[in-house]
């Protein structure tokens, strides 16, 4: 089958759907195509409804503060069913020693262990550092121990790295991992200076992290990509995975595997960048060089479910993370019932173990028998649990979240030059700038900017 549109999206993650809503805006329905290779629309956005729980496979919500994202749901005439998550949220913990520490902003967390007295003292420092004067890449553990002090970078920051990427907080580049983080040193010489900054213009600014609630839907995030998906109606060829982008005579054309033909003027490569390495070897070897060497972690998402009964700690919370000095395979735990608790049914807790990670390669290919003992080993001690879980759900997701390594602004230097040399193609997702659902949002627009302007 051969079709011609105006601009072809591969890729229908949420990357893919949200570019396809703006650029079917832009253009015109019928003139874009949105080409995914599986036979389910989303990605990893992607809830699965058994028995009363539901469990989301990847993403489990976006934080409210990103006006693009709040537009987008709008516009798919979602935000009646938007659900902030539930207050006891705030709650967030660390491990240490065994124990779940919750994380205080200041003053009070001078007084909590999770720092000896004297990393707590050198975190206090931070004023008096100096700010690094050269562009030299920097990891995102360097840059925390230079200003918060090596203890702090390792229970704080560590944990946070392997929250939000699964990656390690050592190999990862700060400039583009956590680019504001960068520009508030760049721009105010210390953290605190910044801070300090913020709160004059913001008084609820905090220290503890970006600002914004984490929000999801009764029947989770999934529903996000259903709605996006259904809105585009006959537009989506799902289950044709792309072979092949060439362009043959000044028109971009694509071939799948159940042989569609697709021409279009323009595209937007919205798949994972080893994926679009692999399907732009022909139109450009040097582009697909590049994408190739982006590095992605494994992880594997357990849910488990318990008769509240069963669970004797208290799990009002989000749940904990866990830093790699502690000796446990865990990365972290977040506690989705409380979080949201139309996720699971009355009287039951459910929990998403996250297990992986840049530095634990091997955790993916461990069958569930095996997954679930690691669970039993290291969250039911911490958690008081006393029984089997009585719901089961895994999810694997092979090279799940890509890493922004030291070479990673080299590597996006050459994707713009690429993008200069074929004038129509753009690669976005979150392969690049970004792994938040919001920045996937963000990487949609710029996508949609560049074939509008
Ligand atoms: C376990 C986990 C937890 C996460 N938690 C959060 C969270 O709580 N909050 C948050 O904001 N973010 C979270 N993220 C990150 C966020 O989910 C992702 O960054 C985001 O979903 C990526 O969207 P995307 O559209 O760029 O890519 P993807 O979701 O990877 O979509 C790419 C699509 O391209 C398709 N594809 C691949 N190859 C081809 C081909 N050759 N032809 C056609 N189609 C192809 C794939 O099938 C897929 O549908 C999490 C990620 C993971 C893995």
């Amino acid at each position: 089958m051969h079709e011609e549109v105006r601009v072809a999206i591969i890729g229908g993650g949420v990357t893919g759907l949200c570019a396809a809503h703006h650029l079917s805006k832009a253009f015109g329905t019928d003139s874009v195509l949105l080409i995914e290779g599986s036979d389910y629309v989303g990605g990893h956005t992607r809830t699965d409804q058994i028995d009363g729980f539901s469990c989301d496979w990847g993403p489990n919500g976006f934080l409210n503060r990103e006006p693009l994202t709040l537009e987008w749901v709008d516009e798919l005439g979602l935000t009646p069913e938007l659900v902030l998550a539930n207050e006891a949220a705030a709650h967030r913990f660390i491990l240490k020693n065994d124990q779940l520490i919750e994380i205080l902003g200041p003053p009070k967390f001078l007084l909590q262990p999770l720092l000896s007295v004297k990393g707590r003292a050198r975190l206090l420092c931070e004023p008096m550092i100096r700010a690094k004067r050269d562009d030299a890449p920097e990891s995102v553990w360097d840059f925390a121990a230079r200003r918060i002090g090596r203890e702090a970078a390792d229970m704080m920051v560590g944990p946070m790295v392997s929250g939000i990427f699964a990656g390690d907080a050592h190999a990862l580049s700060l400039a583009h991992c956590f680019p504001r983080m960068a520009a508030m040193e760049r721009d105010y010489g210390t953290l605190f200076n910044a801070l300090m900054a913020k709160r004059r213009v913001d008084k609820e600014a905090s220290a503890m992290g970006p600002k914004g609630v984490l929000t999801s839907f009764a029947g989770g995030i999934g529903h996000l990509a259903q709605v996006a998906t259904a809105k585009l109606g006959n537009r989506v060829r799902s289950g044709n995975r792309v072979t092949r982008l060439t362009k043959p005579n000044g028109t971009f054309r694509i071939e799948t595997s159940a042989g569609l033909t697709v021409d279009a003027a323009s595209v937007v490569v919205a798949v994972p960048a080893f994926a679009a390495a692999e399907l732009t070897g022909e139109l450009d070897p040097a582009l697909s060089k590049t994408l190739r060497n982006i590095a992605y972690a494994d992880c594997v998402v357990i849910c488990t479910g318990y008769r509240k009964s069963h669970v004797s700690r208290d799990v009002n919370g989000f749940g904990f993370l866990v830093p790699r000095n502690q000796n446990k395979r865990l990365l972290g735990c977040l506690w989705t019932s409380s979080i949201f608790p139309k996720q699971a049914p009355d009287d039951w807790v459910l929990l998403r173990t996250i297990y992986g990670g840049y530095n634990d390669p091997d955790v993916v290919r461990l069958d569930d028998a095996q997954l679930l003992e690691h669970v039993r080993r290291e969250v039911d001690p911490l958690l008081g649990i006393s029984s089997k879980p009585e719901f089961v759900r895994i999810f694997r997701h092979f090279k799940g979240i890509p890493q922004y390594l030291l070479s990673h602004g080299t590597y996006l230097n050459e994707i713009e030059a690429a993008e200069s040399r074929f004038p129509g193609l753009v690669m976005a997702g979150n392969a690049y700038r970004g792994v938040g659902l919001n920045d996937c949002v963000i990487s949609a627009h710029r996508a949609v900017q560049r074939l509008t302007a």
